[in-house]
């Protein structure tokens, strides 16, 4: 047990967590930050972001952690690179626990962002951004003149595959239906676009190429057919999984895992506010996530001094 009461903790070390940080930091209120089992979260699994402002020739995502990690440091917060494993929002003093050591805080910020789902076939951790890719606004832009592959069927995988063709010759849109469940103006949209083609009932079961990805091993799932498909690159738009398993039970959670927030900073919980990819599911950007960070950071201060 920690006998202090922090003013703040906040869980999460991406760009949500690290902006929330500087703010509740260069407002005095000594955060505490728990990095979780990603220190910096997405963008560390990743190279060049060249949609952040200001970084006129990009910044590689990993000096860009380090350098908001620093950030926040300078102005006070303290990081702890330790996951948090359970909490109890209920009450004025929140409960937060890293395996047995407890931890107690008035307000607490809830930025523990959220993973793409992958195939999670073999060799997809080796082709990790050398082909295979889960943001098509962060790394479409390497696909000029080339020949790319979507897996999908809902909103994002029609968004991203018009999006795709803004750079690519080619999009190949493959979905394990012959329906889709996207809404039906994203498939006219879809449908109707000439550099996209459609794979129906098909499903993609290995990634060729040696140090980058060359190909796909596909198999119709009704005939049973199999061959190969010659792509530069994969994009996957098969869903997201907020990082909200902890929360459950107390707090208004999504039946797609999301926060249920409003103005996606303010949870149902007095005192429990929220930001980044967690809870929003539409923009799920860098700048937005650090957006979300700095007003869930001012509205706990606000909040804490009303207390
Ligand atoms: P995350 O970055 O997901 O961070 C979540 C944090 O929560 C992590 O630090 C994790 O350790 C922590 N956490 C989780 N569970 C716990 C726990 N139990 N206890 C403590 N901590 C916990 N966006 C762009 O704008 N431009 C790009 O070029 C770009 N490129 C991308 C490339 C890739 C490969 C990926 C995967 C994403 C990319 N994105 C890009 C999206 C961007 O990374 C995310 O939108 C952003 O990182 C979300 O920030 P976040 O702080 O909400 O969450
Ligand atoms: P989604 O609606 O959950 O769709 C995920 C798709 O991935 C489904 O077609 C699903 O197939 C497929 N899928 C899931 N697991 C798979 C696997 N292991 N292998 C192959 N395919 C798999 O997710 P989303 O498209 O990201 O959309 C999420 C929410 O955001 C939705 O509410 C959507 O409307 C919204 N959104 C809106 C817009 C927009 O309006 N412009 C844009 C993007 C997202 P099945 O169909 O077979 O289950």
């Amino acid at each position: 047990m920690n006998n202090q009461i922090h003013e703040i903790i906040i869980i999460g070390s991406g760009p949500a967590g690290y902006t929330a940080a500087i703010y509740a930091a260069r407002a005095n209120l000594k955060p505490l930050v728990f990095a979780g089992p990603e220190p910096g979260g997405q963008l560390t699994t990743t190279t060049v972001i060249e949609n952040w402002p200001g970084s006129i020739e990009g910044v590689q995502g990993p000096q860009l952690m380090i350098n908001m990690q620093k950030q926040a440091e300078k102005f006070g917060a303290e990081i702890k690179m330790e996951i948090v494993t359970k909490v109890d929002l209920t009450g004025d003093i929140k409960k937060i626990w890293v395996g047995e050591t407890k931890y107690e805080t008035k307000a607490v910020i809830i930025a523990t962002g959220a993973r793409s789902r992958t195939l999670d076939l073999p060799r997809e951790k080796e082709l990790w951004g050398k082909g295979v890719h889960t943001c098509a606004t962060c790394d479409g832009f390497f696909y000029k003149e080339k020949t790319i592959a979507v897996i999908g069927g809902g909103d994002s995988a029609m968004e991203e595959s018009n999006f795709l063709t803004k750079f690519a010759d080619k999009v190949y849109l493959i979905h394990r239906k012959d329906t889709f469940r996207a809404s039906d103006i994203m498939q006219e949209r879809t449908k109707n676009n000439p550099k996209i083609e459609i794979l129906y009932n098909i499903e993609v079961i290995e990634y060729l190429g040696k140090e980058k990805l060359e190909g796909l091993k596909i198999k119709n799932n009704k005939s049973g057919e199999e061959k190969e498909l010659k792509v530069d690159g994969l994009f996957f738009a098969i869903g997201h999984i907020p990082n909200t398993e902890i929360f459950k039970g107390q707090l208004d959670i999504h039946e797609t895992g999301y926060i249920n927030s409003k103005d996606n900073v303010y949870t149902n919980i007095e005192g429990v506010f929220t930001a980044g990819d967690v809870v929003d599911f539409t923009y799920r950007q860098a700048i937005s996530s650090a957006g979300l960070g700095c007003m869930a950071a001012i509205a706990a201060e606000r909040w804490l001094d009303n207390q």
